[in-house]
């Protein structure tokens, strides 16, 4: 008789028989003793299988598997301390449950392009299980951290009417005889949602046709959306702060190894602490021109300029008041100057560019109103948003964490893409 279990699990078995369901990551041979490396998505294991105890029958079944077979193998638990996990199998007997064709992803190097176009077999290498992990890791700290802090999970809708972003960017949909849109950010149901229930949060996904290429966009991405009632710029973003501290510290104690697998240098992250720093935009842009860049005041940042700014700093970075002109009509302006808005941007370091975007949101209706005019928005759409501002409106705040953009910074990878189980790109929806 034996106990099925993982292979997280088998030190509670030592010296007794277990069955194990995973897949051959590796073999080696020496003749008559057979090593299997068998993962389950657990943990990986040695099961040795020796020719004299196991027979010719299941000695050739092991003799069979290639990598990725799937298989159930029985054996007894070993304490070993050479083995990475602390124990080894030996092996009794190997069913094969489904023989693999040739893996193809090897240990060499491949192109991106052949890697995402096998996306659905990529998933399996370490890496790639490691970032998995890593951005469940993300979702639960989040989830542990506003949960706590007395927010409400709601979800918002995701194919909308209307839009608050930049409406280049949008991707329509027919919606039997209407037209919709899929969203871009659930923000202005969010913030309806915050005037029933206080602090509110939405997880979800987003989507936005970018048309340009770089390491940071996808076409498909997931958004942590809070949404705080009676809550204003200062304190917007000092919870932001903390979030994205306990965060990383969640994952430093979580993911040790995933971060190891990586190869993520962790001292980087151990950093990260609130407060956070913080410039003004205006600081910004003079610390900018004194560096020499060709830049002035009105003029929104490109990443070369969150890049240079960021640097300066070993834990993320708040640039705060952006002037009113380059951000969303929502905005509260700053009341001593409105030429400026009550937003911040969190710019991770080491050049991963802007995690959160947030701000205060005007509260008052004629102002609303108003900024509705100036931006030429269809009145009719969006009267629900206006509507909230005259049943008990407050001042309250906000703010959007991009997901990938967080999980490629605390992993280091290079690119956003491996952020998520099957990136969207700007030339790819396949797989
Ligand atoms: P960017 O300036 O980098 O294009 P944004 O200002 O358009 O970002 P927001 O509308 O403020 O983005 O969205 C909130 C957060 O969502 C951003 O801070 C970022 O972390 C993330 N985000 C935005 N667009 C994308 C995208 N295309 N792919 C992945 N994450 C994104
Ligand atoms: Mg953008
Ligand atoms: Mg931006
Ligand atoms: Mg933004």
């Amino acid at each position: 008789m034996s106990t099925t279990t993982s292979i997280a699990r088998v030190g509670d078995f030592a010296g007794q028989a277990v069955t194990l369901e995973g897949w051959l990551y590796n073999k080696r041979s020496s003749g008559k003793i057979q090593f299997l490396q068998v993962r389950d998505g657990t943990g990986l294991i040695q099961c040795v299988a020796v020719k004299a105890e196991v027979g010719e029958e299941t000695f050739a079944v092991c003799a069979s598997l290639t990598q990725e077979s799937s298989l159930r193998v029985t054996g007894i638990v070993r304490a070993d301390e050479r083995a990475p996990s602390g124990y080894e199998l030996t092996v009794q007997s190997v069913e094969a449950v489904q023989i693999a064709e040739e893996y193809p992803i090897s240990l060499k190097e491949h192109g991106v392009d052949f890697l995402m176009d096998n996306r659905h077999l990529w998933l399996r290498v370490p890496r790639q299980r490691a970032l998995l992990r890593i951005r469940a890791e993300v979702e639960r700290a989040v989830a542990e951290y506003l949960d706590g802090s007395g927010f409400t999970r709601v979800d918002p809708p995701l194919l909308t009417p209307s839009s608050c972003e930049d409406t280049t960017e949008l991707f329509h949909t027919q919606y039997f005889d209407q037209e919709a849109y899929l969203t871009q950010s659930g923000q202005m149901y969010m913030e309806a949602a915050a005037m029933s229930l206080g602090k509110v949060y939405s997880a979800g996904p987003a989507f936005r046709a970018e048309k340009s290429k770089t390491r940071r966009h996808l076409i498909e991405f997931w958004m942590i959306e809070p949404e705080m009632a009676f809550v204003e710029h200062e304190e917007n973003l000092r919870i932001q702060e903390q979030m994205v501290a306990h965060v990383v510290k969640h994952v430093l104690n979580h993911c040790e190894e995933e971060l190891r697998t990586l190869g993520r240098d962790v001292s980087a992250l151990a950093k990260v602490e609130a407060p956070f720093p913080r410039l003004s935009y205006d600081e910004a842009i003079d610390w900018l021109q004194k560096h020499d860049f060709d830049i002035k005041w009105g003029d929104d940042f490109g990443s070369p300029h969150e890049t240079a700014l960021a640097n300066q700093f070993d834990r993320p970075l708040f640039i705060e008041r952006y002037p009113t002109a380059i951000k969303a009509f929502y905005m509260q302006p700053d009341p001593s100057r409105p030429e400026v808005v009550l937003c911040a941007d969190m710019l991770a370091p080491e050049g991963y560019g802007e995690i959160i975007g947030g701000s205060q949101r005007i509260h008052d209706y004629e102002l609303l109103k108003k900024r509705f005019e100036e931006h030429k928005l269809p009145e009719d759409t969006y009267a629900w948003y206006l509507d909230l501002r005259k049943y008990g409106s407050v001042p309250h705040s906000g703010f959007g964490l991009g997901l990938e953009r967080t999980i490629a910074w605390i992993s280091g990878i290079e690119h956003i893409r491996e952020a998520i189980a099957f990136p969207r790109t700007l030339y790819r929806l396949y797989p």
